[in-house]
């Protein structure tokens, strides 16, 4: 055994006196493994996979773990990958990176860029890219997996590193709890993680307390007519009419029926019905995203949705067995992800001792969604926090705020973070955080 108290009393005491004392430690041993990190990066980056595909990714997480001397369980939930490492009593600390990849040909003529293809569902080939930076959270998993593992005397318990697949498609946080990740591994005390963001400059880091990421639920309506030609309408019941009008009656859920004070955006992305001028269909298909923050604004808009759209057939004169269906895909739900004020603050003040207190940026909660929510809402309700980690190329940033220029968004073929910038930030905030929560 160490002696790990008086050693993290003594670095207390020293970093109350001195911002820099992991500083220093911390940034220049991360930039020593940059080499090897940037490889990483850009190995990752050539090899994406999509959701639930994540098999050479997982692979090669598990034997970085592995070399480092992690016990390492893979294939949980899917693709999973579980390290821990045990280090003397202390909490358990979790941090989550995603693996997954998206459907989009990468277009930012970079010299790393993806070339992968591969054929979806539909057998149509479509190129796969890492547009989500989840190749930068893997990376920055790995670098913080080596900076505590040589600060171990610095540091006691139990660091839990898990590799998630199927994020974007809201699977893998789900599928790794329900096959025993916090009753077979370990209940974690806090669980941290981060992800890149499309409009923070690499080298700071953005804070949300509270909700940070949104609720997403996905509903599908099928409006019922009854279909004929399209010269004899009075003969019909045309639900082209009756779908035009839900779309406008479902704009007055948020901006009538909500609290304006409680977020909600109910936006109809798609809608398909008929098939020629003249002809009257019997059917149209809706595709529905819905965003909030509070589990009873989404109750809300669910039974908000299904009142009006039968409202709307009844006034049409339609019978019960044409009322339209609402479906609402709760296996593909991700709940709003609340970063725990208390564990925000802590995590916030590390980073700020580690990077510097300029770096450290207030960030707006946004209506987008990650899987990572569903850590903080088992049954143990353990505190969680994402930090946004900036990946612009800083002299891209200060163009855009010269110009007005907009910058490439998270899930663009365009997206290409400044990745040394990005990664040895992401080390240094993260390996801080944790050491810093090991040590409280
Ligand atoms: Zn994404
Ligand atoms: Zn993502």
């Amino acid at each position: 055994m160490k002696t790990p108290i008086i050693t993290s009393l003594a670095l207390l005491i020293s970093c109350s006196l001195s911002v820099s004392c992991f500083a220093t430690d911390l940034a220049e041993s991360t930039a020593e493994n940059m080499p090897q990190l940037e490889a990483l990066y850009t190995h990752l980056h050539q090899h994406p996979e999509l959701s639930y595909q994540e098999q050479a990714t997982s692979a090669r997480m598990a034997k970085e773990l592995s070399k480092l001397g992690f016990d390492v369980t893979e294939k949980v939930g899917g693709y999973g990958v579980v390290g821990l490492l045990k280090n003397g009593a202390g909490p358990v600390v979790m941090i989550r990176a995603d693996m997954d990849a998206l459907p989009i040909t990468e277009q930012t003529g970079k010299p790393y860029a993806s070339k992968v293809k591969v054929l979806n569902a539909n057998n149509q080939e479509v190129g796969v890219m890492h547009g989500c930076g989840h190749d930068i959270h893997m990376t920055s998993l790995i670098g913080t997996a080596q900076q505590l593992v040589a600060q171990k005397d610095n540091w006691q318990g139990t660091l839990m590193m898990v590799a998630q697949p199927a994020e974007e498609v809201g699977g893998g946080a789900k599928a790794m709890l329900k096959q025993g990740l916090f009753s077979d591994f370990a209940t974690p005390d806090y669980v941290l993680g981060l992800h890149v963001s499309a409009s923070i400059p690499a080298g700071k880091v953005g804070i949300t307390p509270g909700y940070a990421l949104a609720n997403v639920d996905s509903v599908d309506i099928t409006v019922k007519g009854e279909g004929g030609h399209g010269a004899y309408p009075h003969l019909t019941k045309d639900p082209i009419v009756l779908a035009s009008r839900i779309v406008l009656a479902l704009q007055t859920i948020t901006s009538r029926e909500l609290s304006p004070l409680e977020p909600s955006v109910i936006t109809v992305g798609s809608i398909h019905g008929g098939s020629k001028h003249n002809i009257i269909s019997n059917e149209v298909k809706l595709q529905l995203t819905l965003r909030s923050y509070n589990p009873d604004v989404r109750l809300a808009q669910i039974a908000a949705i299904k009142r009006l759209t039968k409202g709307i057939a009844i006034s049409a004169g339609l019978d019960e067995a044409r009322y339209p269906e609402v479906y609402v895909h709760e296996d593909e739900r991700i709940p709003s992800t609340y970063n725990d004020p208390e564990l925000t603050n802590k995590v916030q003040a590390s980073i700020r001792a580690e990077i510097g207190t300029d770096n450290v940026v207030q960030a707006d909660a946004v209506m987008a969604g990650e899987d990572f929510g569903l850590y903080g809402l088992t049954a143990e309700k353990r505190p969680i926090s994402l930090f946004w980690l900036g990946a612009v190329p800083p002299s891209e940033y200060q163009h855009s705020i010269e110009t007005g220029a907009s910058l490439p968004s998270l899930h663009s073929s365009q997206f290409a973070p400044d990745y040394p910038a990005t990664i040895q930030t992401g080390v240094r905030a993260m390996s801080r955080s944790a050491i810093d929560l090991f040590n409280q």
